[in-house]
């Protein structure tokens, strides 16, 4: 895990504007080299994507995420801190993609846990339920009851909720959900924190600051973008404080 430079965040930014979000997610983490093999990515588990995208939240723009909500009671606002550390001290790192098993009364069954291949297969699919369904047949592989071999349209909501509920605790950083409390009146709630959203306007502010800082020392020493973008961030803003701007 390193930071990303500058110029990989601007690129970034550039070509994620015709992407997906979770197209996004796989160019940040294979611009790192998570995995020796970038096809490789897209099998990672949600969770497992999500706790690699925290860590690479931490290398380039420090631990300590700000974020904002609005307190669902009286609607006042709530400004935070959210160490990435906090977040990432909560459960171990995520092991390698693998299969497992529920056994509940007479049922068995073989199981992995939702990966990136996944949302991008069941976006082209139909309505929500249509794509929990999809989501499930494609991560379900064997559905035996008793000696049975069945599929999950077999499946009772108690045994589809089990499965969801283990898929969930397997792969804790695929939600992470705060407990935030409101300062004004009291209120307590849960709230889901999207990791990737977050990195996305964090990468939108600083590819456009970037973009001024680019326009204001080439346009003073006739500089290319490419070796204003090589110089640290202190040394672009020494020179900016030197232009007058
Ligand atoms: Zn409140």
């Amino acid at each position: 895990m390193r930071a990303l430079k500058a110029s990989e965040l601007l690129r970034i930014w550039d070509e994620g504007q015709t992407c997906s979000a979770a197209d996004r997610a796989l160019q940040l983490l294979a611009t790192i080299g998570v995995t020796a093999d970038p096809r490789q990515l897209a099998t990672l588990t949600i969770g497992q994507r999500d706790a690699y995208l925290l860590q690479l939240r931490q290398y380039t723009f420090g631990d300590v995420m700000q974020a904002r909500t609005l307190c669902p009671h009286c609607k006042g606002p709530l400004e935070f801190a959210l160490p990435v550390s906090q977040l990432l001290a909560a459960h171990a790192m995520p092991g390698p993609p693998c299969w497992h098993d529920l056994d509940f009364e007479e049922w068995h069954l073989r199981f992995r846990l939702p990966n990136t291949e996944d949302l991008f297969y069941i976006a082209g699919v139909g309505d929500v339920n249509a794509q929990r369904e999809e989501l499930l047949a494609r991560c379900i592989t064997d559905v035996r009851r008793g000696e049975k071999e069945t599929g999950i349209w077999e499946m009772t909501n108690e045994v589809i909720r089990l499965v969801v509920d283990k898929m969930e605790n397997l792969d804790p950083y695929a939600e992470i959900n705060l407990k935030l409390s409101c300062p004004e009146c009291g209120a307590d709630w849960d709230a889901l924190f999207d990791i990737l959203g977050y990195l996305d306007r964090e990468i939108s502010m600083y590819a456009r600051r970037l973009l001024r800082e680019v326009d204001v020392l080439a346009r003073a020493y006739g500089w290319c973008e490419a070796d204003i973008l090589a110089l640290s961030s202190r040394r672009r803003n020494a020179y900016i404080g030197m232009c007058g701007v």
